[in-house]
């Protein structure tokens, strides 16, 4: 059980003032590049590639496929595949958007400043890094950490899909922009979609969205919104 004073301290790690408390609560495809300038040759390889289910059904297999994965251009200077992290059995999962520079390196997703601040937040409402399931749009991480391109998340998508049939969370925390709008396949500003409990596809698991940490760490001044949808998110897994 954690004490108001471990609160309070995961809180102003995070930077936040403790008022707060008061309210309320290919190129890897070995035959086409998946990029932007395909030709219809190419094209229809790459349609051909995504059209192939993925195979594994099992938390093991699905591992072990996105980690020899190619199919998308994002394969060729990863330095591994980054699967997830956490517990598959979570009630809560977050889903980032793509491994940086750090997570490449570790094969392990949210870690560095943005790791350390995402571990904040979630022990500020009572959740252990290792007990929720952490996961990205994307398995492998995109040159100079540009956003990953439409080709790409439809590359890599059904990997998510699976791990998520799989884990079956009560709640998605989506943080960031690509996150979110993947997810819910919108094109809504995050701070639109914050604030309402959408539905996560057939399967209509509870879903929140948040500013991405690292977004956070840009802006310190959103920290208060990500509060919020944190109490909100913890209220909407306690209704479960
Ligand atoms: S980003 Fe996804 S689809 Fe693309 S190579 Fe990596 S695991 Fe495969």
């Amino acid at each position: 059980m954690q004490t108001d004073q471990q609160r309070r301290q995961y809180l102003q790690a995070m930077v936040i003032q403790t008022w707060l408390l008061r309210r309320p609560e290919s190129r890897c495809l070995e035959e086409a590049p998946i990029s932007e300038n395909v030709d219809i040759h190419q094209a229809n390889q790459v349609v051909s590639a995504l059209e192939q289910p993925v195979v594994a059904t099992d938390w093991h297999g699905l591992q072990a496929e996105v980690s020899v994965c190619r199919r998308c251009d994002l394969c060729q200077q990863r330095n591994q595949t980054v699967f997830g992290v956490g517990n598959p059995d979570a009630d809560l999962l977050v889903v980032g958007e793509a491994p940086g520079a750090e997570e490449d390196a570790q094969g392990e997703p949210f870690v560095g400043a943005s790791g350390k601040l995402l571990n904040q937040m979630l022990l500020a409402i009572g959740l252990k890094r290792e007990n929720v399931y952490i996961a990205n749009i994307v398995k492998c991480r995109p040159t100079d950490d540009r956003d990953p391109r439409a080709a790409e998340v439809a590359a890599c998508e059904h990997y998510l899909k699976q791990q998520i049939a799989l884990i079956q969370p009560k709640i998605i925390f989506a943080v960031g922009r690509i996150a979110a709008q993947n997810l819910l396949k919108s094109d809504q500003k995050v701070g639109d979609m914050r604030g309402q409990k959408f539905e996560y596809g057939d399967s209509r698991i509870s879903l929140v969205v948040s500013y991405h940490p690292a977004y956070l760490l840009r802006m310190p001044s959103a920290k208060r919104k990500a509060w919020q949808d944190l109490l909100f998110a913890r209220q909407v897994l306690n209704s479960k």
